[in-house]
């Protein structure tokens, strides 16, 4: 399909009703990186489905105007990183499109409370209120078969899955994980807007998750208190950082085997999360099925692709028998 640039929400639809293919959609706020051009070319690689990009501003996300105004922008650049990457169609819509004034049909969403009111959702006060309604207006007019996201908010993933869920849409979500620069840091739109030492602190920052997430794989336990002291001295401002159960967000038990060590800070005007996963042991992936359905050639690919240990459980039994 040739490239295409939509900016109105009417072209869109009468667009939509005319398109056979299924849709993987990939929302973003442009000024893109190469954290969103492989979400693009992730969603390109995995089937031949018609690949839309959405870059839009969603004013409803933002609680303070002034990160809203400073927001980066390089739309020119964002037209061309997308369909280099893979997109097959841009969607670029104004405020005007995804708001008209006056509207009264636009569904303003509530987030799932317990997941929001935890995290980056204590001090954004309706943020994902915001990011649910934009993103549940972008898929009732784009109508996909696949969402990607990507892991890097990890927070904001997992509303927009109850989302699909509660809102009972027949949509997959796929997920990428967080793409880092060179020094370790996420990358991130907001990244444009550090000066060299604010970069700094957030290197630090970050390789400090890192480590504390190669250390809990060898050692098991994590000092929280000991990171804090550790980024209070480099004078990193720090909002949160908590280890939680990495799906209900709530506090994370010492007998998790996964857990998640999620951090937020402030550097000069610009705010920044990062996170890791702290894990226990490998994940135990069990496969069964029907005798001669290629269990175990499966099994080794995926022990193989994730290095995990292969055991043939199915052999153990024969010989034991
Ligand atoms: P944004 O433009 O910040 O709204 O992000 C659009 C999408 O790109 C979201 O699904 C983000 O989670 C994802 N994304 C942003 N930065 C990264 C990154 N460094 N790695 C992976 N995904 C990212």
């Amino acid at each position: 399909m040739n490239n295409l640039i939509i900016k109105k929400t009417e072209e869109l639809t009468n667009w939509r009703k005319n398109i056979k293919s299924e849709i993987n959609f990939i929302p973003t706020m442009g000024n893109l990186h190469h954290g969103h051009t492989k979400l693009i070319s992730t969603a390109k690689n995995k089937n031949s489905n018609i690949n839309l990009v959405s870059i839009f501003i969603n004013p409803l996300q933002f609680n303070d105007k002034e990160d809203l105004k400073n927001y980066p922008k390089s739309i020119d650049n964002d037209v061309k990183l997308s369909f280099s990457n893979g997109a097959d169609v841009i969607f670029m819509p104004s405020i005007d499109e995804i708001y008209p004034p006056n509207d009264q049909t636009i569904d303003y969403i509530k987030a799932h409370k317990e997941l929001s009111s935890v995290l980056c959702g204590l001090s954004r006060k309706g943020h994902f209120d915001g990011v649910c309604t934009v993103v549940y207006r972008l898929l009732n007019l784009i109508k996909p078969k696949n969402l990607y996201l990507g892991e890097k908010d990890w927070q904001q993933l997992l509303i927009l899955k109850n989302l699909v869920l509660t809102k009972k849409l027949n949509i997959s979500i796929k997920s990428i994980p967080t793409q880092r620069d060179f020094d370790g840091i996420p990358l991130s739109s907001r990244n444009a807007n550090l000066s060299k030492n604010e970069r700094k602190l957030i290197r630090l920052f970050s390789n400090e998750l890192l480590i504390a997430e190669k250390n809990f794989k060898k050692d098991k336990i994590i000092n929280l208190k000991e990171i804090i002291k550790k980024l209070s001295a480099e004078k990193i401002s720090i909002e949160y950082l908590k280890r939680l159960h990495p799906y209900t967000l709530k506090n994370s038990a010492d007998e998790d085997n996964i857990s998640i060590l999620a951090g937020a800070i402030r550097c000069g005007k610009t705010r920044l999360i990062d996170h890791v996963f702290l894990m226990k042991r490998s994940p135990i992936i069990a496969i069964d099925g029907p005798a001669g359905s290629g269990k175990s050639t499966v099994t080794k690919l995926i022990a193989k692709k994730l290095k995990l240990l292969y055991l043939d459980t199915g052999a153990m039994y024969r010989a034991l028998s």
